[in-house]
């Protein structure tokens, strides 16, 4: 494999599982960014602003800046400053993600189905209501346009399975017949907005990830090289992996497979 121009991460499970950084990964920034590979963060959390992540990653020893780090939710957000400038935004997320969208400049939130232009969906919180899916729902049937951040259908808790974001996508879109469009990995939309951040084009990136279909599936499609490690859910996956490019026990290899 040639040597990429540029590597986009996937967070969790490759250079951290819950908040506890995995063995290596914190040489393999060093060494990356002291050959002068350039990287990126690529995750779909919605739950926590990039500062927080920056902020959670430096204390785990592994300084990330947050301009650096692309959430679903940041992603989204670039999506409706270069689509749907200026129109008024119904937002349904947790607070990180309206932390984000309130401070994005030519983003108007609003809380009426009466003023959405259009309809956007974040990651699962305590704080969605009927009347707020109602309200949601309302706006999709006037033709609002309607943006999802991500479609998962459950994550790993501590407690057990968490019921993700996927279930107020899925619903509003059976109910409005409407479709959502989708910004979070294992959409395009997420890669191309971090290879925008990376200043790399595809074919000189590699995807860096521990779940070949949510994380680099789509990274193959549209041309990136890829790298599967068998942290987090890796281990979980047939060995080898057919279109992986690399194929890696953790990310502390992969300075030594790029034989840096
Ligand atoms: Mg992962």
């Amino acid at each position: 494999m040639d040597a990429p121009r540029g590597i986009v991460f996937d967070m969790e499970g490759v250079l951290h599982v819950g908040y506890q950084p995995l063995p290596g990964a914190e040489r393999a920034l060093v060494v990356l960014t002291a050959a002068g590979l350039p990287h990126v963060i690529l995750t779909n959390t919605t739950s926590k602003t990039r500062a927080t992540i920056s902020a959670r990653l430096a204390e785990m020893g592994m300084p990330y800046p947050a301009d650096r780090i692309v959430t679903a939710a940041s992603a989204t957000i670039a999506f409706l400053q270069r689509r749907h400038r200026g129109r008024r935004v119904l937002l349904l997320a947790e607070p990180a993600a309206f932390e984000e969208a309130a401070a994005a400049d030519g983003i108007e939130l609003v809380e009426r189905w009466q003023d959405a232009d259009v309809v956007c969906l974040g990651g699962p919180d305590e704080s969605i209501t009927y009347s707020h899916m109602q309200e949601a729902f309302r706006a999709l049937m006037e033709g609002a346009a309607f943006v999802a951040m991500q479609r998962n259908r459950w994550w790993p808790t501590p407690d057990g399975p968490g019921l993700d974001a996927g279930v107020f996508v899925k619903g509003l879109e059976y109910s409005s017949g409407r479709r959502a469009t989708i910004i979070g990995k294992p959409a395009a939309g997420a890669y191309r907005a971090a290879l925008a951040v990376l200043g790399v084009q595809a074919a000189d990136a590699l995807m860096v990830g521990d779940d070949p279909v949510a994380d680099l599936a789509t990274a193959h499609r549209i041309g990136m090289r890829t790298c599967l490690v068998r942290t987090g859910k890796g281990p979980t996956f047939a060995s080898p992996w057919p279109t992986a490019d690399l194929d890696l026990p953790s990310v502390g290899e992969l300075p030594r497979a790029l034989g840096l």
